[in-house]
């Protein structure tokens, strides 16, 4: 009999057919498939006794922990709604979140559950704390139920988890997953050969915020392809350093501002990266000096970028390990469309398909775009039509049907009528040698609608000021494209995945 593709299964299989081998690994403590598939039962017991069932959100406000995969594959089995919420953010963030999501249990971190509720948010939700042991813990609460299966039969449509966008773009949103949209995790990447074990012993070293959408992909795939977990609670090159140190082979998924810490804290530990055998990255673009730099320190990684977003339960498109390789065009592309996925180019005002090699807004259709925004049936409209996944992303496809990210539309400046994609000068600048990042936004301008701005983050010690940035720029692109506004700051805004935050610089401008 065929499992249908529900997150259940996935661990229910691994049991069955593995149960002896261990499957996730956290802070000293290991645990085999079995223990898995046991601890998630306990966890839907729990839940259960506390009035969680199908279609209840379960907030979730903690790092890293192991308990984390119980509770997901716990709630998975009942049909309740795992709602991750990034720990980072203010406690009066979180409460908006809260405030949407109207979970029927939180459960968290005390020092993240006590900020909240000190600045008055969570009030009327029942809240219960992780690793406290006392009688509000909820680890001790699972640890107390029976390891019994539960009568419900999860659905494909079942919604599993619900994660909140980042907010780069605006107000955060409730992202709608239901359970066939996971099936990519088991079935997807393996038809397009990707993230598949090197080797026998092969483990995935996690350090993706569970917030994020990655986060919670890369555990199940790790699962779904017996690759046991190494949980950290957060992430700290330094640690990750250490952890390739010892003989297992590892592979992880990383953003590219990741990738670039863990190269510095190699290099300035003088430890070897070569226990890499994979490498998955992607949600930001990866600058070519960077991939170069990481090919070089992990020479026995394979190598996979994806490209997505939380509303298609992360890839659309994949770059397989082939097309990584010096002088092929495509390295520097998003790759192809994952199987079971389309992906198309249209013009974002008059909705036409554009020809290939012209730059439109990406638009994707697949069964793992998710079913819309929580409660938001205005900005699901917005971006959900016939079907399609309207992006967000500027970008166009080549001859050979590689998809190239260009920029975000809303990013895109225009001035006197031109269309600028900021990306554009920002990788022309990225060679300035005085300058150690740069970010470029557009301002507005009486005359011209909007101007470029350039805001840019010297290198300790170098020398630049707002005309050797227009004299660097000047013939590597068109004249209309100069900065007209030039400001230098310490270091740039970024969100936990590594992206610069241009609302907030575009914020800072407005209010002058
Ligand atoms: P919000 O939706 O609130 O703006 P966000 O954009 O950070 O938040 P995510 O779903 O985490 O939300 O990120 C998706 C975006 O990340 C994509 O639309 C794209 O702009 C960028 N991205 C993801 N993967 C890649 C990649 N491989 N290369 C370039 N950009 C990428």
């Amino acid at each position: 009999i065929l499992n249908p593709p529900v997150i259940a299964s996935l661990i229910e299989i691994q049991a069955r057919e593995r149960p002896e081998r261990i499957g996730l690994s956290f802070e000293g403590r290991s645990f085999t498939y079995a223990e898995m598939n046991a601890r998630a039962n306990r966890a839907a017991q729990a839940l259960v006794s506390l009035g969680v069932g199908r279609g209840d959100r379960i907030g979730w406000l903690a790092r890293n922990v192991a308990t984390f995969w119980d509770v997901l594959f716990g709630a998975a089995k009942i049909g309740a709604v795992m709602t991750p919420i990034n720990w980072r953010l203010a406690p009066a963030e979180v409460a908006k979140i809260l405030d949407d999501a109207r979970p029927k249990l939180l459960v968290g971190e005390a020092a993240f559950i006590e900020a909240l509720t000190a600045a008055g948010g969570g009030a009327g939700v029942n809240a219960m704390l992780l690793e406290t042991g006392g009688a509000d813990c909820f680890d001790a609460l699972v640890d107390q139920q029976k390891d019994a299966v539960q009568d419900y039969k999860p659905t494909p449509e079942d919604v599993a988890v619900q994660l909140y966008t980042s907010g780069t773009t605006g107000l955060p949103k409730g992202v709608v997953l239901p359970n066939r949209c996971y099936f990519e995790v088991g079935v997807a990447g393996e038809g397009a050969g990707v993230i598949i074990p090197q080797t026998e012993d092969e483990a995935i070293l996690h350090a993706l915020p569970h917030f994020h959408v990655a986060g919670v992909n890369f555990g199940l795939m790790a699962v779904a392809r017996s690759m046991p977990i190494i949980q950290l609670r957060q992430f700290d090159p330094a640690a990750i350093v250490k952890a390739t140190q010892g003989d297992s082979p590892l592979s992880a998924f990383l953003v590219p501002a990741m990738i670039m810490m863990i190269l510095e804290a190699a290099k300035s530990a003088g430890a070897s990266l070569e226990k890499f055998v994979g490498v998955s990255y992607g949600a930001a673009p990866m600058p070519e000096p960077l991939l170069d730099a990481a090919m070089a320190a992990m020479p026995n990684a394979v190598f996979t970028q994806f490209y997505g977003m939380t509303e298609t339960t992360g890839g659309v498109t994949v770059l397989a390990h082939d097309d990584h390789a010096k002088g092929k065009k495509q390295r520097v592309s998003a790759g192809r469309p994952l199987p079971g996925c389309e992906v198309k180019i249209y013009d974002p005002v008059t909705g036409v398909e554009k020809p290939q090699g012209e730059t439109g807004e990406i638009v994707a259709r697949s069964w793992f775009v998710m079913d819309g925004y929580w409660m938001n049936p205005d900005a699901t409209k917005e971006v959900l039509r016939d079907g399609w996944y309207w992006s967000g992303d500027a970008g166009y496809v080549d001859e050979n049907g590689f998809i190239y990210v260009v920029d975000r539309i809303k990013d895109m400046i225009i001035s006197g009528g031109e269309n600028i994609y900021p990306a554009e000068i920002e990788n022309v600048l990225a060679k300035c040698p005085a300058l150690l990042e740069v970010a470029v936004i557009g301002v507005p301008d009486e005359r011209w609608g909007e101007a470029v701005k350039v805001v840019a983050v010297k290198r300790p010690d170098a020398e630049i000021d707002a005309a050797g940035i227009v004299d660097f720029l000047k013939g590597k692109v068109a004249d209309f494209k100069l900065p007209r506004h030039v400001a230098f700051l310490d270091a740039l805004p970024r969100n936990p995945s590594g992206k610069i935050l241009k609302t907030t610089l575009r914020g800072a401008e407005s209010r002058g």
